[in-house]
């Protein structure tokens, strides 16, 4: 059963658990995506209903941010932990790459999906990535024959959201992959374009400090985060 956060269904499970999970629908017939939903997608989601629908209708839906595992427990229904989508893809990749799985990688500026490929092979070994692609394309028919050509059995969709949850579900039938995962900024991160915060900074819940200190332009959408804490104790009141 999943746990509610704000309308938005969450996945209890630990990282190990997701991994396995996620494994278990690669190696499943058919088409399944995964989201990997933070405080601010959450507030997204209060004024949009379809990405709402998008995330809730997801195979996997895993919180990404501290501020959704401390919502959960405000509103009394506590979450395992948080499961980070870039921690859940390093975990899936080293599954992969065990298993021999194909991967591709769409998304971030162009020559980042290749950068990561590059530096995901090094610290993956026998990890088959077989196609990459920029995140900035007009057409979505030829990236979805390119991953079809590829032959890849997941796809790492990072174009921010909900433009990635929008992506996975319109194109991911006709790509023949088994999974899709929208993993937002994690390409930049994994390339080395982009820091990631220090341990102890995501030990201690303050991951989303260290990227508004490193990058003051997110501030509008960080905005989000204090709101989404009003929603969540509005919320309780009302239970
Ligand atoms: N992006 C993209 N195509 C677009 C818009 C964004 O490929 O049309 C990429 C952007 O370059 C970045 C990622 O999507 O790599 C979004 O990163 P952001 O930090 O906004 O995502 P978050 O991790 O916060 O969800």
């Amino acid at each position: 059963m999943r746990i509610d956060v704000l309308g938005v269904g969450f996945d209890n499970l630990t990282m190990e658990e997701a991994v396995a999970e996620g494994m278990s629908l690669v190696n499943s017939d058919g088409f399944h995506y995964v989201v990997t939903p933070n405080p601010e997608i959450v507030e997204v989601c209060q004024e949009n209903p379809e990405a709402m629908k998008t995330v809730n209708g997801a195979d996997l839906v895993l919180p990404d941010g501290i501020g959704v595992v401390k919502g959960a427990a405000m509103l009394g229904t506590p979450l395992k932990g948080r499961v980070p989508g870039i921690e859940f893809a390093s975990g899936l990749m080293a599954e992969m790459a065990k298993s021999g799985k194909t991967l591709y990688l769409l998304g971030a500026k162009p020559g980042v999906a290749e950068q990561a490929a590059e530096k995901l092979k090094g610290n993956f070994p026998g990890l088959n990535i077989v196609g990459t692609h920029d995140g900035y394309f007009k057409e979505d028919g030829p990236i979805v024959e390119d991953i079809r050509a590829s032959g890849a059995d997941v796809v790492f969709v990072c174009l921010g959201a909900p433009k990635q949850e929008f992506w996975m579900v319109k194109n991911g039938p006709a790509s023949g992959a088994h999974l899709m995962c929208g993993l937002g900024g994690s390409l930049d991160v994994f390339a080395g374009v982009v820091e990631r915060a220090p341990k102890f900074w995501c030990d201690h819940g303050l991951e989303w400090f260290y990227r508004l200190c490193k990058e003051p332009k997110r501030i509008g959408r960080m905005m989000k985060l204090p709101l989404f804490l009003v929603h969540v104790k509005q919320e309780k009141r009302k239970k």
